[in-house]
């Protein structure tokens, strides 16, 4: 099998057989001429059901993953809702990560759960509270590592082995690491789900989501529920998809030193009161992660001293550091958790940290990033 970047650049992008294009050509089409009825050109019949860029990065996506069978969604979202919805039955319970993205928790609490479905929310780090809360109905055991925005990490291996000795299938978020740092699927997991808006596309430039799965039966019937509810994205957000992901293997080396840097300054930083991130020796997911993870991300959150207010003028003092939600794009983006992505889980056993504030640190040169961090903390120390 070729390495990462030639995958990145190479998996379901061969010149097109017609120009020689040698970069996929954005299919920009609802419906494709058939010759007779039912006598299609290459399988396409209306790209709510399939359209050949969005299949190029399918391809692209399932070689990355090491996944036989990859689908492109709209958004992340509509991908965690075809996925959950196939998966749950009402009657089922589902175990999710007790610092589960916000969004993916507000599917399962207003959708899902009038539907007839149950949930336990579960630190995933703590097998023997994962053991506890399986139950002879729950049917998903739902992962993120790193969690967001904890930076939380589960042992995908002994959550998979709990899960499947449940009768249970592991899902993996696997949004915050991306394929270049984690591979769930060789250590276990069923399906890796991905925002494609992060890191995946890397330039916060559009919306985008995907599954990933070794199971040929269960990729048919996600297919036939995208195919049936239709949350696909289209042909240039694949497109731009795929243009971002050619990139994601040196994009990720330099988030990941560059927050490495970061890092370590907040570890010093008098207004800090502690640093969420597991490239630190301290981080309590630290062996795991450098077991299961090729390096440590470039998402980094930290506790400031002085709790909400102190938190809320950092994120106002930075210059460079964007205020903004989402995170995976190369600019660097500062936000607040509590008041902005992680809104949907106040008051629920979900709520995250007051002062907590949540970096994405991008790839621009690594000092300038300092300064202004610097500049916004020592404001709050003063
Ligand atoms: N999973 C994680 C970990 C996320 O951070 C997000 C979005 O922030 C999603 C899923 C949802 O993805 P999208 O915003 O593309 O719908």
């Amino acid at each position: 099998m070729h390495g990462f970047s030639t995958r990145a650049i190479h998996a379901g992008q061969e010149p097109d057989p017609t120009t020689g294009a040698v970069i996929v050509p954005i299919h920009a089409t609802s419906t494709f001429a058939q010759d007779g009825v039912g006598g299609t050109r290459g399988g396409y019949e209306y790209s709510r059901s399939a359209n050949p860029t969005r299949t190029a990065l399918q391809e692209c996506l399932a070689a990355l993953e090491g996944g036989r069978h990859a689908l492109a969604f709209g958004s992340g979202m509509g991908a965690s809702d075809v996925l959950l919805r196939t998966l749950l039955r009402p009657g089922d319970h589902v175990v999710l990560p007790h610092d589960a993205y916000g969004g993916t928790f507000r599917l399962v609490d207003k959708v899902l759960v009038p539907w007839g479905v149950e949930y336990t929310p579960v630190d995933l780090a703590d097998v023997a509270a994962l053991r506890a809360a399986m139950r002879p109905e729950t049917s998903v055991v739902w992962c993120e590592t790193p969690t967001n925005p904890l930076l939380g990490i589960a042992d995908i291996t002994a959550v998979a082995e709990i899960a499947h000795g449940g009768g249970a299938r592991l899902v993996v978020d696997n949004t915050f690491a991306s394929p270049y740092l984690q591979q769930p699927l060789a250590l276990g997991a069923d399906v890796v789900l991905h925002s494609t808006t992060k890191y995946v596309g890397g330039h916060s430039d559009v919306v985008g989501g995907a599954l990933v799965t070794g199971d040929a039966e269960l990729a048919e019937r996600l297919t036939f529920a995208q195919n049936a509810t239709g949350s696909v994205p289209g042909p240039f957000d694949a497109w731009l998809t795929l243009r971002g992901v050619k990139t994601l293997a040196v994009r990720m080396e330099r988030h990941c030193d560059n927050a490495e840097r970061i890092a370590e300054l907040l570890a010093r930083h008098p207004a800090v009161e502690q640093v969420l991130y597991p490239g630190l020796p301290e981080h309590p997911g630290h062996e795991v992660a450098a077991k299961q993870m090729r390096r440590f991300g470039g998402m980094v959150s930290f506790m400031v001293r002085g709790g909400r207010e102190a938190a809320l003028r950092v994120c106002a003092g930075t210059q460079l550091f964007i205020l903004a939600e989402s995170l995976g794009g190369v600019e660097s983006l500062i936000e607040h958790p509590g008041a902005m992505t992680h809104m949907s889980v106040a008051g629920s056993a979900l709520e995250v940290p007051d002062a907590l504030v949540r970096l994405s640190v991008g790839i621009e040169d690594v000092e300038d990033l300092v300064e202004d961090l610097r500049t916004a903390l020592d404001a709050v120390a003063d």
